[in-house]
């Protein structure tokens, strides 16, 4: 996966924060609102406390290793006033003098006070008499043994100074040891050698304890260099193994009373500072652990964010429940008027208590009601249009007086006919039925009298027909019936059983007959008009040949008589 791949799949896997949503946005604010002015001011107060708490540690450190720079001092000066004591004594430069002469008595004699002195004075683990040359003239040691002089020793004796060297591991005394030298000069002046001095390091031990109780903020005592001579934990007993860094140790003498944050001898991250003891070329470092030096800063840091945490959750979820009470609603009225404007008007939003949204919600249901209320009384004039048009209907293909179909919707209904045939090819038949003698009966009776028949003859036709034939006046007292799927022998026993029926039918004048015509669809006319032609010429024949009869058309005559009509 190439990166750019990546960030985009990262982008995709968190979900955007987009701030055109009013939740969002009150979320942004009172996050932001909250977190601001405490984050800062907390910041304020966490680095102060640092500050101060920095502060606290350094002096705390600073005053233990100066104190302990002031003793190894002061230490160091008391070995060597002892040393220039011992070493003015009479005993060791007359004896010094004799024995340059070979006097066998006046080593003898410096050996012993040597062992005398060194029996008194625990610091020194051997003393030595070196003449100028730098040879052991007497020791307190059963043998005598060169010594490692300082290297600059000749030059500082003989300027009347002491000479101290680095400290060194003595293997044969397993502890860590320093030679210190001082002159010995004769009654005259002269200066005729050294008084050296082996000098342990127990009573600088004894100080680094002294000052340095708790074994987890350990004082030590190192070279210029970082070597470490003795500390306040394992003592000088201890090889000068152990090291600082020489960065480290660089460090720590360039920030001399500052505080560092290093990695300590335990390879632990401590915080230290360094005092140097300049005579002696040494230095003190005093070192607390930083988790505990920090421990007070590190309580504060973690309080800091445990409380902005609290803050930041505790706002959030207010700002949160703050978003959900007012975008509910509003996404509710949304949703509400996404619906009406879907045309579903059976919306009744839940009114929340008070406010510009309740208001709101409240103006929308009332809306909501008036356009249902609107819609209801649509849909009532809609269903009086549509009973209105079924009715307009119905009276345009329906004949006024006898309420059976008129002869436009015939027409219409036979060309519906001729396509069925046309896909089924089933036969179906056309009688048409005129009165005999109509005429004298009106003119008898009346034109009331008239109507009546016509009216009843048409209640006859709808009786006698099929539900699926078609019953319509064609003219005056002219009737035709569409037999469906019927042949000219049924049709035939139709218009007898509708003779049948009129027969037992009496009216004002009397008795009344019908002449029919039947005619055969395709065979006697394959168009709305041929048939009826067709069925009308066969219905005159049943005239000519003396009325109440039924005469079946024949295709010939049809059109003949068709042409004679026309
Ligand atoms: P034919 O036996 O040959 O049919 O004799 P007819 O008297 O019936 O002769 P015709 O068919 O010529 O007479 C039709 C008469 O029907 C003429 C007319 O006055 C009458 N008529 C037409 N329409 C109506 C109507 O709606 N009501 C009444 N009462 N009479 C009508
Ligand atoms: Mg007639
Ligand atoms: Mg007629």
């Amino acid at each position: 996966m190439r990166p750019k791949d990546a960030a985009l799949a990262v982008t995709n896997l968190v979900p955007r924060f987009r701030l055109d949503s009013i939740r969002n946005q009150i979320f942004a604010f009172a996050v932001l609102a909250t977190l601001i002015p405490s984050f800062s001011t907390t910041w304020l107060s966490y680095s102060q406390n640092k500050r101060s708490l920095q502060e606290k540690v350094r002096s705390q450190l600073q005053s233990v290793s100066s104190e302990t720079g002031r003793e190894l001092d002061l230490w160091l000066k008391e070995r060597l006033y002892e040393l220039r004591v011992f070493a003015s004594s009479y005993e060791v430069s007359e004896n010094l003098d004799r024995v340059s002469k070979s006097e066998s008595q006046a080593q003898r004699r410096l050996n012993d006070y040597l062992n005398s002195v060194r029996v008194r004075f625990a610091d020194y683990e051997e003393l030595m008499v070196v003449d100028r040359q730098g040879r052991v003239v007497a020791t307190s040691a059963p043998q005598a043994a060169p010594v490692n002089l300082p290297v600059d020793w000749a030059s500082d004796i003989r300027a009347g100074n002491p000479a101290v060297g680095e400290p060194y591991w003595d293997e044969s005394r397993h502890r860590v040891v320093v030679i210190a030298a001082v002159p010995i000069h004769v009654a005259s002046g002269r200066l005729v050698g050294a008084f050296t001095a082996k000098i342990n390091l127990r009573t600088v031990d004894d100080v680094l304890k002294r000052f340095a109780p708790v074994s987890s903020n350990p004082l030590y005592v190192i070279t210029t260099e970082g070597r470490v001579i003795t500390t306040s934990r394992s003592g000088s007993a201890e090889p000068m193994r152990a090291a600082l860094p020489p960065a480290t140790a660089q460090a720590l003498l360039d920030h001399e009373s500052g505080i560092l944050e290093y990695t300590g001898l335990d390879h632990e991250s401590v915080v230290g500072s360094l005092h140097r003891v300049p005579r002696l070329n040494w230095a003190v470092v005093a070192e607390i652990p930083t988790q505990e030096a920090f421990r007070q800063v590190i309580r504060l840091r973690n309080a800091m964010i445990l409380i902005l945490t609290a803050l930041l959750v505790g706002v959030g979820l207010i700002a949160y429940i703050l978003g959900l009470l007012i975008v509910r609603p509003v996404n509710r009225l949304a949703q509400g008027a996404a619906k009406v404007a879907g045309g579903d008007l059976d919306v009744d939003l839940p009114v929340p208590s008070g406010g510009e949204v309740g208001y709101l919600t409240e103006v929308f249901n009332n809306m909501v009601t008036r356009l249902r209320e609107g819609r209801h009384a649509l849909d009532a004039i809609n269903e009086t249009l549509r009973k209105k048009n079924e009715e307009l209907e119905q009276l345009s293909i329906t004949d006024g007086l006898t309420k059976l179909y008129n002869r436009r919707y015939l027409m219409e209904r036979l060309a519906t006919e001729i396509q069925r045939y046309r896909r089924h090819k089933r036969a179906f038949s056309v009688m048409m039925a005129d009165v005999d003698h109509f005429k004298p009966y009106n003119d008898a009776h009346g034109h009331l009298a008239g109507d009546e028949i016509l009216t009843r003859v048409g209640t006859i036709l709808r009786e006698v027909a099929r539900e699926g034939d078609c019953s319509a006046r064609y003219g005056g007292e002219e009737f035709v019936v569409v037999l469906t799927e019927t042949e000219p022998a049924g049709a035939a026993e139709f218009c007898e059983r509708l003779r049948a029926r009129l027969a037992t039918e009496l009216f004002e004048g009397g008795k009344i007959t019908l002449s029919i015509g039947i005619a055969e669809f395709p065979i006697h006319g394959d168009t709305p008009e041929k048939i009826i032609a067709a069925a009308d010429a066969a219905m005159y024949r049943a005239k000519r040949e003396g009325r109440d009869r039924i005469v079946l058309a024949s295709p010939k005559r049809a059109d003949e008589t068709t042409k004679k009509r026309v």
